[in-house]
């Protein structure tokens, strides 16, 4: 397909491709909408093959940027940019700093962050150049861990879930298999604990297995077994793609709540069979939006509190999401991204009918309550 065909497919309002001989930079910044506010993304650093496999990535994840911000009710439009490289070798210093001067150049239309293939120390090269990087260490009085928050999320998502399922959004008693033993599903075992949840968890590390049992009294479960666990709820926290054909005839699980990106192998798909099997999938990017909330709170100032406070927000979200579901006959996956355009569309509005006026403006790092 044409390079403008691609862009022009889903509306993106902008790329910019980075080059620099001298660094060896090859890099692409992908703005697709900014009606609610910057585009804010992360870097992903990869070993593309192409610069059109490069393209199509950056446009993929930058839309899916818009959604997740809108949906998490936040003032951020939805960006993102890739690096073509290997992460393992090709890092410098002044690759970072001149990929900073280029989103310096955008003049705050786009905020990085970290991402695949980049972490904090890159970040840090960037922020030298420009002042539109999130997700910076809490010593530099960044956010750090976005992992509390996105936990605390997911956890009040999921009892949105059982409200729904079980008629009460208490998790007491409740049987939750929680895949991946990583930070997310750390935290999240810690709030199931509390509520006296019946947690089972695997991961391919035995050591990070045993961490959750010993502090939770979580029971550990094979990796292998957790499709075919009998539980009420199943919590994705480690990988991808776990959704599919192979896994969906396995479950008995009344509902799929977890942190992990990217949950269906096929969005539509496997959104649809969920629904026909009478399973409530709460949409990934809806439910573990607490770790961009996390970071969109560093523009007025880290504060925790305030960030699992509007993190607590994904509870209505996640009703709201369900409502639209039941009411249209649509899977929770399509519910969502009609409430994400919904609102996009009706801000954008408010914000063309006013434009030129600075009474209007939503402030970043607030989450929007009603609706
Ligand atoms: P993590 O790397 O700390 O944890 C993931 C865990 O999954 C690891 O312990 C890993 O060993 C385990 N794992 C890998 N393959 C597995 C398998 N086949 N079976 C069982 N366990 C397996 O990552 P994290 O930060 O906890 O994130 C978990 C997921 O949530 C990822 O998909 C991530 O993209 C997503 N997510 C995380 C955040 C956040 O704030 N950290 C925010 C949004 C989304």
């Amino acid at each position: 397909m044409d390079t403008f065909e691609l862009i022009e497919k889903n509306d993106h309002e902008q790329v910019v491709f980075c080059s620099n001989k001298l660094v060896g930079l090859q890099a692409i910044i992908a703005i697709h909408d900014t009606s609610l506010g910057p585009a804010l993304g992360g870097t992903r650093m990869w070993t593309y093959k192409t610069s059109e496999e490069a393209l199509k990535d950056v446009l993929r994840l930058s839309r899916g940027m818009t959604y997740k911000a809108s949906v998490a009710g936040l003032n951020l439009g939805g960006g993102k940019a890739v690096i073509i490289g290997d992460p393992n070798k090709d890092k410098t210093e002044d690759l970072f700093r001149f990929f900073g001067r280029f989103v310096e150049g955008l003049a705050g239309r786009y905020i990085t962050a970290e991402d695949v293939g980049t972490d904090v120390e890159d970040m840090e090269f960037v922020r030298m150049e420009t002042k539109y990087v999130t997700g910076i260490s809490r010593a530099l009085g960044g956010s750090g861990d976005p992992s509390p928050v996105t936990a605390y999320g997911v956890y009040v998502g999921m009892k949105a879930c059982a409200k729904e399922i079980f008629g009460s959004d208490s998790l007491e008693g409740k049987k939750v298999a929680v895949q991946g033993a990583g930070n997310v599903a750390r935290y999240l075992c810690d709030h199931l604990a509390k509520e006296k949840a019946d947690i089972l968890v695997c991961d391919i590390y035995e050591n990070k297995v045993k961490a959750i049992v010993d502090a939770t009294g979580a029971t550990p479960i094979d990796p292998d077994k957790i499709y075919e666990a009998d539980t009420d709820i199943f919590a994705p926290c480690a990988l991808g793609g776990i959704v599919n054909d192979d896994t969906i005839p396995k479950f008995k699980f009344k509902i799929i709540a977890g942190g992990a990106n990217n949950q269906l192998l096929d969005e539509n798909k496997h959104a649809d069979v969920l629904l026909k099997k009478g399973i409530l999938y709460a949409p990934d990017y809806a439910i573990n939006a607490g770790g961009l909330i996390n970071v969109s709170n560093e523009f007025e100032g880290y504060n925790q509190e305030r960030a699992l406070k509007q993190a607590e927000t994904i509870y209505q979200r996640i009703q709201q999401i369900i409502t639209i579901s039941n009411e249209r006959n649509i899977t929770t996956q399509e519910a969502s991204s009609r409430l994400a355009e919904d609102r996009i569309r009706a801000i954008g509005q408010v914000k063309q009918i006013y434009a030129g006026s600075s009474t209007f403006t939503g402030r970043l790092g607030e989450t929007a309550t009603r609706r």
